[in-house]
């Protein structure tokens, strides 16, 4: 796919107050400094679309982007954990949680995970969230390039067989990307597609 257009639309914390247009919807989303904002600077070929930064948990907001004038490119807030209940319960923001259990437009989550580490709590209990109330997700692989050609596909089909050896049945569709060399782009690109001209 070729970008042609990518357009900030708006900001918010309440998806109530998301953008109207019915056209679909892919939300990005994953722990603070996984490559999020570098990894849509990337995709959409922008040096500054998404606001990269080294502080944590920058992005608070729910940000649309419009891309080709076709589809929503949604920048989600880093997750964490918000605690609610007197047992100490353990949920997500619950705006996020909202966002993808209102938001009828949204499509896929891609969920971001940096190649380099094992899975992590969080990350396993989002995903765990997002199949529980059957929303659709894939795993993208972020940055690498850290690390040597010939493990990056293992490094990838380790993390997915501990999520096999989890609750999951069936491992969701995964991306490899990296920022710094464009890998991933355009299969990602295309999977987008793809699903858009269904
Ligand atoms: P965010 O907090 O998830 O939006 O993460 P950023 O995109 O701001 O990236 C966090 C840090 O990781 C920054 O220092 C980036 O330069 C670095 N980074 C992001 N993506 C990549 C990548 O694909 N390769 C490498 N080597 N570094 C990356």
């Amino acid at each position: 796919m070729k970008i042609t257009s990518a357009e900030f639309v708006m900001s918010n914390s309440n998806v109530a107050q998301c953008p109207k247009d019915a056209i679909p919807e892919y939300a990005f989303i994953g722990r603070s400094n996984v490559g999020k904002s570098s990894l849509i600077n990337m995709l959409t070929e922008r040096k500054s679309l998404a606001k990269t930064s080294g502080r944590p948990g920058k992005t608070q907001l729910i940000n649309h982007f419009k891309i080709n004038n076709n589809w929503f490119l949604v920048d989600l807030p880093g997750y964490g954990y918000a605690r609610v209940s007197k047992k100490d319960k353990k949920t997500f923001q619950k705006y996020i949680t909202e966002y993808f259990q209102k938001r009828k437009q949204l499509v896929c989550g891609f969920v971001l995970v940096d190649i380099r580490h094992d899975p992590q709590t969080i990350d396993l209990d989002f995903m765990e969230w997002l199949g529980s109330n059957e929303i659709p997700f894939s795993i993208v692989f972020t940055k690498a390039d850290k690390l040597k050609p010939g493990v990056i596909e293992k490094q990838a089909q380790s993390y997915l067989q501990k999520l096999l050896e989890g609750v999951w049945e069936e491992a969701p569709p995964h991306f490899i990307t990296s920022s710094s060399n464009r890998m991933g782009r355009e299969e990602l690109l295309e999977y987008i597609d793809g699903i858009n001209k269904e």
